[in-house]
């Protein structure tokens, strides 16, 4: 916390009073619903009915899955860690070099980065109850040759899997990082730049932009506003959470 604090970055206080954001825009995919998405593409994952399936099938099918020439490359697929049901869901863009070869998403700098920030928020990817534990996700479950960008046909491919991901976890809050992220869950392709610092909706769940971490380890100036989207995000989440004890607590 302190070493945030000599960065110049505004360290969260949760604020019980503070009033829920602007109402956002809708997301363009809050229509379908998310098994419609994966039912209306015609990748190999949606025609094996990935909308349907538990933790354990979806595992194995992302395991399995052949509907790119990603499989050819991959060392193995990283399907993503974290609480079953934790309250925030991170997604990212794809597995790296690291990640590909240890199976789990952000294991290299961009992921110590990722986890200190979530640290300095009393998150963790590790064992926590759902409130702390986070769910960590990519856009991609297999490493793009070279660490190129994801090409859009292995977005369409995958993105049964993240949705299905989604579905099974049913965050309260989702953090979408970097270009990738966004273009998945807002279906936009404004810069992140323009999307943060807002709370927008993925089929009703809040959802805040920030900068991908491997952006943030080039573009270190950025590391503050990055925090700033953090500490929204605790915002929207600690609201969501008193609307769910509202709505659980006895009569
Ligand atoms: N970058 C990502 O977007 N995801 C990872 O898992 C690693 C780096």
């Amino acid at each position: 916390m302190r070493m945030l604090e000599e960065m110049g970055i505004r360290v969260f206080v949760p604020d019980p009073h503070r009033g829920e954001p602007d109402s956002p825009p809708a997301s363009p995919l809050r229509e379908g619903g998310g098994a419609a998405v994966a039912a209306q593409t015609d990748s190999a994952a949606a025609a094996s009915d990935v909308g349907a399936m538990g933790w354990s099938e979806l595992r194995a099918a992302v395991a399995a899955c052949q509907a790119c020439s990603l499989c050819e490359t991959r060392t193995q697929t990283v399907f993503g860690v974290g609480h079953p049901r934790a309250h925030w869901m991170i997604v990212g863009e794809a597995p790296g070099e690291n990640e590909d070869r240890q199976g789990e998403p952000f294991v290299g700098a961009a992921g110590q980065l990722l986890d200190a920030m979530l640290a300095a928020l009393g998150l963790t990817r590790h064992d926590a109850p759902p409130q702390r534990q986070v769910f960590i996700a990519n856009t991609l479950k297999c490493r793009p040759p070279r660490n190129r960008n994801p090409e859009p046909e292995e977005l369409r491919r995958c993105e049964p899997f993240l949705v299905r991901q989604i579905e099974l976890v049913q965050p309260r809050l989702i953090l979408a990082m970097g270009r990738f992220a966004v273009q998945a869950l807002l279906r936009s392709d404004e810069p992140v730049g323009r999307l943060r610092g807002r709370v927008h909706r993925y089929h009703g769940v809040p959802l805040v932009v920030t900068y991908h971490p491997a952006y943030l380890l080039r573009n270190p100036a950025d590391k503050a506003r990055a925090w700033d989207d953090l500490c929204l995000a605790a915002q929207v989440a600690a609201a969501e959470d008193a609307v769910q004890a509202e709505v659980q607590r006895p009569a």
